[in-house]
């Protein structure tokens, strides 16, 4: 295994302590669901590749949309040219997303998506004399990408300490985050609405923008809430003026059900943030569609109102024709409906799971996503059971990656049932042999 011996001397991986977690799977291929070392073993992708893959690995179609292109053109710089990938796509995206989003903006990553969303609403009232509109609020747990910006509107995660006094400042409003029979929730929204109405009277005039993952925080732990808690809070930032950013990079193309969260929740946001599934998983490509009203705040006779931001590989070609051919398999394969089917498995199957194991709680699903927590009331070491369960689910040719004491499935939607439902018996199997263990944890899981 001549690559992993490459690896181990030339490679530094993100979000992992390199010195003491589980080993690497080498993976030379994918198909489908399926993921292959170069032994032939094969692991089912039930996290879908970090939250990427939508109709599987090494789609033909995709595969061959991106290989034509590549004969075609590759790439071109996108501030003073553009070419019919970059613009077809705008206008499928602009035609998929609800109406008043009207304008795409192309980068190449999640948090580089955040990052312009986060400088456009600033902008946004900056170029009309508003500069006293300069704060930004944010859900506790959210999560937005690693760069600066991104940073300081996700420290509540708890993965920046070292870089804490460089963030700038952020509100932080309680996320009420909820499960199936949770008798709470009710009583939490309104803890966190009325944080959101006393924090008006004394900001609504200071603040420029609130950034959300709608409906699902994805790497805090799958953590969910509820569609009218978010129309209420949009319809509060609105009373104000306030824009509403949402950071759609894990819920967009059908994580929660409908193609976009927005949709769920029936909310227009004033930004929206893509990357992730936008290329099918492919490759890497983002954009940040944008309101009209946003896009000609920008518009004037000087240099100075236009957004001076750019990536290298804005709109690149590959990545747009990745995208339009992902676009059209949502209606060749009805991939909407495949997303129902894994739903009502998942509901089925994470219910199973929580009458069979006692220390499983909080079971969760929406759309293509499930999850639930692991009890850490008992005694017994979380970080060393955090190791042990991955490679569990490894022995068992699971790809899964628990996020502390969440362990949740996000399969691409070509998974068939026998699989999903083979996932979730080899998952109870893990559950039985961990027994013991899984009684008696306490305190924290090591890593993301
Ligand atoms: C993954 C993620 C990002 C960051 O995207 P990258 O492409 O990894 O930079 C931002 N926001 C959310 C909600 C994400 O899940």
């Amino acid at each position: 295994m001549t690559f992993m011996n490459d690896d181990r001397q030339y490679v530094w991986h993100p979000f992992r302590q390199e010195k003491n977690s589980q080993p690497l799977l080498g993976i030379v291929r994918g198909k489908g669901a399926l993921l292959f070392d170069e032994q032939g073993g094969s692991y089912l992708d039930l996290v879908a590749s970090w939250w990427l893959n939508l109709h599987g690995h090494a789609h033909p179609t995709i595969a061959k949309a991106i290989g034509d292109q590549a004969l075609v053109l590759e790439q071109v710089l996108f501030a003073d040219a553009t070419h019919p990938q970059a613009a077809t796509l705008a206008r499928r995206l602009v035609e998929v997303l609800p109406e008043s989003l009207t304008r795409i903006f192309y980068s190449d990553n999640g948090s580089s998506a955040v990052e312009i969303a986060l400088k456009m609403a600033y902008q946004y009232w900056y170029n009309q004399g508003r500069t006293e509109r300069r704060r930004f609020i944010a859900f506790e747990g959210g999560y937005h990408g690693d760069t600066f910006g991104a940073m300081a509107t996700g420290r509540t995660t708890g993965f920046y300490k070292p870089f804490e006094s460089y963030l700038f400042q952020v509100d932080f409003m309680p996320y009420p985050d909820t499960w199936e029979g949770d008798p709470d929730v009710d009583a939490k929204e309104e803890v966190a609405l009325a944080w959101l109405e006393t924090y008006l009277v004394q900001h609504a005039k200071e603040a420029a923008a609130m950034i959300m993952e709608p409906l699902v925080q994805g790497a805090s732990g799958m953590r969910m809430c509820r569609p009218t808690f978010i129309q209420r809070v949009a319809k509060l930032l609105r009373e104000h003026d306030i824009l509403v950013i949402f950071d759609e990079v894990m819920t967009g193309f059908g994580r929660t059900g409908e193609l976009f969260a927005c949709q769920k929740i029936q909310v227009t946001p004033d930004l929206i943030c893509l990357s992730k599934g936008l290329t099918g998983g492919f490759l890497p490509l983002a954009v940040t569609a944008a309101t009209e009203a946003i896009f000609e705040a920008f518009l004037g006779d000087t240099f100075d109102k236009a957004f001076a931001h750019g990536h290298s590989f804005a709109a690149n070609p590959l990545g747009c024709a990745a995208a339009l051919a992902s676009l059209s398999l949502f209606e060749e394969e009805d991939t909407l409906s495949a997303i129902r089917r894994i739903n009502s498995i998942h509901r089925e199957k994470i219910n199973w799971l929580s009458e069979r194991h006692p220390f499983i709680q909080y079971g969760r699903v929406m759309g293509g996503i499930a999850a639930f927590n692991l009890k850490t009331s008992g005694k017994g070491s979380a970080s060393a059971t955090g190791r042990r369960l991955k490679e569990e689910f490894q022995k068992r040719g699971l790809f899964l990656r628990p996020l502390g004491s969440v362990i949740y499935l996000i399969p691409p939607y070509c998974i068939t049932s026998d699989q999903l439902i083979h996932g979730y018996e080899q998952i109870d199997d893990v559950m039985k042999v961990m027994y013991e263990e899984l009684m008696t944890l306490q305190g924290e899981f090591d890593g993301v």
